[in-house]
């Protein structure tokens, strides 16, 4: 059997969480046991989101095969099973490089080179790549119906329909009904909008997915169904929930996966939702918090580090913690440790997370220092890790001004320098240490026992390595190297014995954490956080019963 489609598009504003949205179908599916494989086409012309600043992006999310892709695909992964690769995730500027690349060889025999067919042909041939050996894939089209950029895309969403069947294929549109303060009323004209804006490329929506902050009446959904022509029943109240992991149970007791597999004809078993549920009354309730500060430099757009604040949320679920989560701007610290002893005192645990440039990288400095130096657990993630080697090579090693090549190409002290194999590269677009790469862990230290086992895999994203001619002069100071990649070239994995959890890693865990799997790192790094703020607790209590049981001198006349 040939696989079918899921098209998810979105209307009205961005935003509305579509590749959450196509996530939580994919992970309602499998718990029926269907195979699902899901993609995203980004109509930008970049060929990848790699060379994007977080800014204008979010999160570059990295798959094992080493693609730079969008950050939904870090949802389908956290949602799914599914393989991801560079397959899932196609931009505008990678379809045209193809083509661009087919011309010049002469693949297209003399033809004229057109949108319709060559582009919209390129696009269907993507999808159906992804299509292989799974029951449904679920494609997500980037952008809000109505941009210029999109419709070469939605050209070919149409197409495949008019190609395989109102069986083989689903239009799944999520749309905004915003609830108008100053009328009291939920308003449905930009979902009829909408609508009538794709169904003027051809597409009529079988499912409407409505973002509002409340429960939509029967009367609400009649009127926006007969608007639409669309069935009652497929006018889902997609409503605003607290927590992302709880909308795959929201779907499903608007009978979303009942409807898809109707409207596809499917035969699939009863849906088995039991560790989604037992997540979520976690998420809702946790025995206490854990408060994580993560000091950065993109602190002040979230989304930039999303699979990292993820990560961390599915660590504390582990332990039935709620994760309090600050985001410190590194540059705030630069100051030194009274800055950090002000801002960072009342945190559990501290991470520094990847990033690129030399901005806020003193301010990272101190903050790792203040950990390492008052046994606050410490996470440091690629940056994080290049950082806490040069901290302790100035600090501890006493080489004054050692740092990384990439913030001072003068160093004296070049603890961290350009990957070897990237020197004399210059281009930027995909040119790093990328992907799954396996690393050796050392046996008797921290990152083994945080494991269980001598080889992991791990994802990387990364210019620059740490110089092994450092390497003596370090460890004799007492940092360990407890992960290196099988042939000893890169250090993978640092850490400091003598303090109760401070560790380093060059590749990204937090893109194979899941909240039914959360990643070993965050688990244990949430834990000892917790076991921090417990110790600190009893030692305040214990400070204050012997300040009560504290003789009270009388002054002498
Ligand atoms: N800028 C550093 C490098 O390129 C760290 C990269 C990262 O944190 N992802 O090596």
């Amino acid at each position: 059997m040939s696989a079918k489609y899921i098209f998810v598009t979105g209307g009205v504003v961005s935003s509305l969480g579509k590749g959450l949205a196509a996530a939580s179908i994919g992970c309602l599916l499998e718990s029926r046991g269907i195979k699902v494989n899901l993609m995203k086409f980004d109509p930008y012309l970049n060929v990848d989101p790699g060379t994007m600043s977080p800014f204008q992006h979010g999160e570059v999310f990295v798959t094992d095969d080493g693609a730079e892709t969008d950050l939904d695909l870090g949802h389908y992964e956290r949602y799914t099973h599914a393989k991801l690769s560079r397959d899932n995730n196609w931009t505008t500027g990678r379809i045209y490089e193809q083509i661009i690349a087919k011309e010049r060889r002469g693949d297209y025999l003399g033809k004229t080179v057109q949108v319709i067919p060559h582009v919209t042909n390129e696009i269907k041939s993507a999808m159906k790549k992804v299509a292989q050996e799974v029951d449904v894939a679920i494609v997500e089209v980037g952008g809000t119906v109505g941009d210029i950029e999109s419709l070469p895309f939605m050209e070919a969403v149409r197409q495949m329909r008019q190609e395989l069947g109102r069986e083989n294929t689903l239009f799944v549109h999520v749309t905004l009904v915003p609830f108008i303060a100053a009328a009291q009323e939920l308003k449905t004209k930009p979902t009829q909008h909408s609508v009538k804006e794709l169904l003027s490329i051809g597409i009529q929506p079988d499912i409407l997915l409505c973002r509002t902050d409340r429960f939509l009446s029967k009367e609400i959904k009649s009127k926006i169904a007969l608007f639409c022509n669309v069935e009652e029943e497929a006018v889902i109240t997609a409503k605003d929930v607290a927590s992302i992991y709880e909308v795959p149970l929201v779907f499903s007791h608007e009978k979303v996966d009942q409807l898809v597999l109707k409207y596809l004809h499917l035969e699939a078993r009863d849906r088995d939702l039991k560790q989604w549920e037992e997540l979520v009354h976690r998420v809702y309730n946790p025995k206490a918090d854990v408060h994580i500060a993560i000091v950065g430099k993109y602190v002040e757009y979230e989304d930039s580090y999303k699979s990292l604040k993820e990560a961390l949320v599915h660590g504390a679920l582990a332990h039935n913690l709620k994760l309090r989560l600050s985001w410190v701007e590194a540059e705030g610290l630069e100051a030194g440790q009274e800055a950090c002893h002000e801002q960072l005192r009342d945190y559990d645990g501290i991470l520094v997370p990847g990033g690129f440039g030399k901005r806020g990288i003193e301010g990272m400095l101190q903050a790792i220092r203040y950990s390492r130096e008052n046994k606050t657990p410490y996470f440091g993630i690629c940056l994080g890790m290049q950082t806490a080697c040069i901290e302790f090579a100035r600090n501890v090693c006493g080489l004054e001004d050692a740092n990384s090549s990439e913030f001072d190409p003068a160093t004296p002290h070049r603890v961290i320098y350009k990957l070897r194999e990237l020197r004399g590269v210059e281009e930027l677009g995909g040119t790093m240490r990328l992907g799954a790469w396996t690393c050796k862990i050392e046996p008797d230290t921290l990152a083994y026992r945080i494991y269980g086992k001598a080889e992991i895999s791990e994802r990387h994203r990364h210019r620059y390595e740490f110089n092994r001619e450092y390497e003596e002069q370090l460890t004799a100071a007492g940092l360990r190297i407890s992960g290196s990649s099988p042939d000893g070239t890169y250090v993978e994995m640092v850490e400091l014995p003598d303090h109760p959890h401070f560790i380093g890693c060059q590749f990204h865990p937090e893109f194979k954490s899941k909240p039914l799997e959360p990643h070993p790192l965050f688990r244990t790094f949430i834990g000892a956080a917790y076991e921090h703020a417990q110790k600190r607790a009893e030692e305040k209590q214990t400070a204050e019963v012997e300040m009560f049981h504290r003789p009270v001198k009388v002054a002498s006349r």
